[in-house]
């Protein structure tokens, strides 16, 4: 049975998140946005105090009685995302690089990064939706490693020690001979070439990096495979497989971002006595109160498709399509209800009186990384028709 309930300890967990995120809201918010260029600390000064939810989830992983630990983790992500979009309470426990570590390195890689940030750096300035043109190359000499490319977008390029990197042993065997490198920073010829300006998400660091002879221990390789898969896949499927976990947490994101930005909406709508009045029905209600409406269905019938994904990795079941469905979701939410919001609130909408249009501009994001609305919607596609890459593409 599907089971979204919230015990009564979590809610009083995420009742307090959400005073802290007040806090948050007010001091911090707005400068990390204004000031692109500070970097803000891992954990922000009034965080350390507050319970860790990163932590706290792992720690309840398998307890009886909880809440279920990926589905929770999604209910914070939409609170924590709240208003401040990426910063949240800035309490994480590693990067998407980290992400990956995890379900593919092997356990004395685990052991030997898992306690640092690292970022993912997949793509390259010809390589965005797909994957698998990427261009940097990995080749042994002796007992290294030596990469050569360029990867750009990378998210925490700054913060992150290191990074998991895709290169390709081999251009002309395909999707096989993609691999995955953990390059630290402080590498010899592992350069930072800029920090982008971004329109939102300004509060999380995004940088490109040049990889020149960049040289590395052997055994860095993830998952220490390194044989080319003979089957078009091999180590490639698993590493996209880290994103059916990763895409729920953007579409719940997105998802936060917009939830704030209604709730602005509704709290300075309420101030001009506009409210909906569910007893009315249909027929005596203002246009403004049916967008109201919309906007809220459309967050709710988001975060559902976000918590579907999560319940299914709960309990053991494969969510391919779930993840993707959630992402798109996410995505599609993210565009018309941040701009809905914005509309909503008149010509205030954009200015900087409210976080509404840092909300809007915020959530753009959720529909480009971790794989664009369309591709998202490629995915489920090739699910429901049982298609491969290859028949759809
Ligand atoms: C702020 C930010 C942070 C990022 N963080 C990371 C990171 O940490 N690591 C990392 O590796 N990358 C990161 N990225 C890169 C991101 O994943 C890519 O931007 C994304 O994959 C799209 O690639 P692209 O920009 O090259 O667009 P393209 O692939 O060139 O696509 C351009 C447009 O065409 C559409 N399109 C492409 N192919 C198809 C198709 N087959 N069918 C229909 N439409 C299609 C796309 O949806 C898009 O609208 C980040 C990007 C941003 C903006």
């Amino acid at each position: 049975m599907v089971d979204f309930s919230i015990n009564e300890h979590d809610q009083k967990v995420l009742d307090e998140v959400d005073r802290m995120k007040a806090v948050i809201d007010e001091k911090y918010t707005r400068y990390y946005d204004i000031h692109e260029e500070e970097i803000a600390p891992d954990v922000l000064p009034e965080a350390k105090d507050w319970v860790h939810l990163p932590k706290m989830q792992m720690e309840r992983m398998g307890q009886p009685g909880v809440t279920k630990p990926a589905t929770y983790s999604m209910m914070s992500s939409i609170e924590n995302c709240l208003g401040t979009g990426v910063l949240g309470l800035n309490q994480r426990m590693g990067g998407l690089g980290n992400a990956a570590l995890m379900a593919q390195g092997t356990k004395e890689q685990q052991e030997k990064w898992g306690g640092q940030l690292l970022a993912m750096a997949i793509t390259e300035p010809s390589c965005g939706s797909d994957s698998k043109a990427i261009e940097t190359t990995a080749h042994l000499d002796g007992d290294e490693w030596v990469l050569n490319g360029e990867k750009i977008f990378v998210t925490d390029g700054i913060r992150a020690k290191g990074m998991v990197v895709w290169a390709t042993l081999d251009k002309s065997k395909g999707r096989g001979a993609i691999k995955s490198f953990i390059v630290m920073k402080g590498t010899p010829g592992f350069d930072l070439a800029k920090k982008e300006h971004k329109l939102g998400i300004r509060c999380s660091d995004t940088a490109a990096f040049v990889l020149k002879d960049c040289r590395i221990p052997r055994s860095d390789l993830l998952g220490g495979k390194e044989a080319i898969a003979e089957k078009q896949g091999g180590d490639f499927k698993g590493l996209m497989a880290t994103f059916n976990m990763t895409r729920p947490g953007v579409g719940a994101g997105g998802t936060g971002m917009i939830k704030h930005a209604a709730k602005i909406v509704i709290a300075e709508l309420k101030k001009e006595g506009v409210e909906v009045d569910w007893e009315q029905g249909p027929a005596k209600r203002s246009a403004l109160q049916d967008k109201l409406i919309d906007l809220e269905a459309q967050i709710e019938s988001s975060a559902l498709t976000v918590y579907r994904a999560s319940w299914l990795a709960d309990t053991g079941k494969p969510n391919n399509l779930e993840s993707s469905i959630a992402k798109a979701k996410g995505g599609d939410v993210s565009r018309y209800g941040g701009q809905l919001a914005v509309e909503l609130l008149g010509t205030v909408g954009i200015t900087e009186d409210h976080l509404a249009e840092k909300d809007w501009r915020d959530a753009r994001i959720t529909d480009i990384y971790e794989g664009t609305g369309e591709i998202n919607h490629l995915i489920i596609a090739r699910a429901l028709l049982s298609y491969g890459s290859a028949d759809l593409m």
